[in-house]
């Protein structure tokens, strides 16, 4: 009996998973998932989401034995090392084909292409699908034919195009008559906060379907780091868990099928920037080798040293900008509010350079996402596309008034700041700060703001 290999990548899901529904359709699957530990290192994953990784791959092990499909955990070293196991693992199980989804970073699309090359060669025939993006990719381009660098028109084609495609999710594949037998196994389980994100499939299912119950009152919550008033899915669409055809299609449910309410919700916009961050990557792969998207953006950063560290630590002595930074050092997560205010501090007011914030993120986030994050970064620092304007700073203590009123979030994350009243806790003085063990400010932030907006006029 001749079996086809499903390659799982980021991709861990039964549920709308092109590669392993089309494998199945031809006959007995086998799944391989190949763990590439340098290369982890080299892309600086955070323990968070090698960890949930982990644990979500045992996840989908459990659904897809069910299925009768063995899944073996195999050990590598770097995306050459993978290549060379799965070569090792097609003659082992003497199977015919290789199904996998693709993924757009630069180095993954060149490891692909490798492996489609070596696998050929070896007369093994491979099958590519796109799972991770709601429009094909790469489709989407202005009347000259050109990509869009700019959200608002690119969404608007997106819709367009949305429209007239088939967004029913792929169906998870019948039960089929192979033995399970003895799976391969290598643990690389890291310890990560698993009394806030529950792994696998199932789990953001249900995540999903307790968010579409509040999904009305996303537009006014989603600002407030104080309220869980977004999805929290982000780790689970990184690593695939989840994915975006699987939203959308639940969103479109929730509505009804009305396609207006569908296109014009706030949080079918957000998931639609993470396809405009993949179209850039997709359209540009230089974007992966730490290059500013604009080529004549200014660099205008230092190495201020002092300042990376407190930021790091959550001790600059802005207190919404230390609570950001402490949630995400202890729960490998930050509010999106907070990550906008926590980068402009870090690469406007510090004017250090954002690739040392964007790599900081990867090594911290459970949910880090090259495209997502390398996007977000360049936009804060106005080097992306779309950026925002250079003039465009946010002030962590206007924010901190506006979105965190009450200072109920800054309280849950600096505690030491707790008994200071609503006022005081977003700009302590001199002697609350000593009285609270808090530290001064790092910066001077009037100076700070006029020094960036005359470098970067
Ligand atoms: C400096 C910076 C770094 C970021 N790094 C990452 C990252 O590594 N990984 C990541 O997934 N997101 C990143 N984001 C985007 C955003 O902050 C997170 O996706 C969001 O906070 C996740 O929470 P949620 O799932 O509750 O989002 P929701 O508000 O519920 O949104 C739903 C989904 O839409 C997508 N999304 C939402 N906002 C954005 C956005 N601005 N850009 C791209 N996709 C978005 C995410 O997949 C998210 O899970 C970054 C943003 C900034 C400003």
């Amino acid at each position: 009996m001749t079996v086809s290999i499903v390659w799982f990548r980021q991709d861990l899901r039964v549920g709308d998973n092109p590669a392993l529904f089309h494998a199945a359709e031809k006959g007995s699957v086998v799944g391989i998932y190949v763990e590439a530990t340098e290369q982890r290192k080299k892309h600086h994953d955070s323990a968070a989401k090698i960890g949930f990784t982990y644990d979500s791959l045992i996840e989908l092990r459990s659904e897809l034995n069910n299925l009768n499909i063995p899944l073996h955990i195999v050990k590598a070293t770097t995306y050459d090392d993978q290549i060379d196991k799965l070569k090792e693992w097609t003659a082992k199980l003497s199977a015919a084909s290789v199904y996998f989804n693709n993924e757009y970073p630069l180095n993954e699309k060149n490891r692909d292409n490798k492996a489609e090359v070596t696998l050929t060669e070896c007369g093994i025939n491979f099958e590519r699908f796109n799972g991770d993006l709601a429009v094909e990719p790469g489709t989407i381009k202005n009347k000259q034919g050109k990509p869009y660098k700019v959200f608002t028109p690119y969404k608007k084609a997106w819709v367009e195009q949305h429209k007239s495609i088939q967004i029913e999710p792929y169906k998870a594949p019948g039960k089929q008559s192979y033995n399970v037998g003895k799976q391969e196994t290598f643990d690389f389980s890291m310890s990560y906060r698993g009394d806030l994100w529950q792994p696998g499939a199932k789990a953001a299912l249900g995540k999903l379907k307790a968010f579409l119950g509040k999904v009305d009152k996303y537009k006014a919550a989603r600002d407030i780091p104080s309220v869980a008033g977004t999805s929290l899915l982000s780790p689970y669409l990184a690593i695939g868990a989840l994915s975006v055809r699987q939203c959308i299609y639940a969103l479109r449910d929730h509505y009804s099928g009305d396609e207006e309410k569908l296109y014009g919700d706030k949080w079918l916009s957000e998931l639609v920037w993470r396809e405009f961050y993949r179209q850039i990557l997709i359209d540009k792969p230089t974007m992966a080798k730490h290059r500013p998207f604009n080529p004549d953006a200014k660099e205008i950063w230092v190495s201020n040293h002092r300042a990376f560290e407190a930021w790091k630590e959550g001790r600059t002595g802005f207190p919404m900008i230390d609570a950001a930074m402490r949630q995400l050092n202890q729960t490998g997560w930050m509010h999106n509010r907070l990550r906008m205010n926590a980068a402009m501090f870090l690469n406007k007011l510090c004017l250090v350079d954002w690739r040392w914030g964007e790599k900081y993120f990867m090594q911290q986030l459970i949910d880090g996402d090259f495209a997502s994050n390398n996007g977000g970064w360049q936009w804060c620092s106005s080097t992306g596309a779309d950026g925002a304007p250079y003039f465009r700073i946010m002030s962590p203590l206007s924010q901190s008034k506006r979105f965190d009123e009450k200072g109920g979030f800054i309280r849950k994350f600096v505690p030491e700041l707790e008994a200071l009243d609503n006022k005081s806790i977003h700009e302590p003085n001199s002697e609350q700060r000593k009285e609270c063990g808090y530290p001064e400010p790092v910066i001077n932030y009037k100076e700070s703001r006029q020094r960036a907006l005359e470098l970067l006029s």
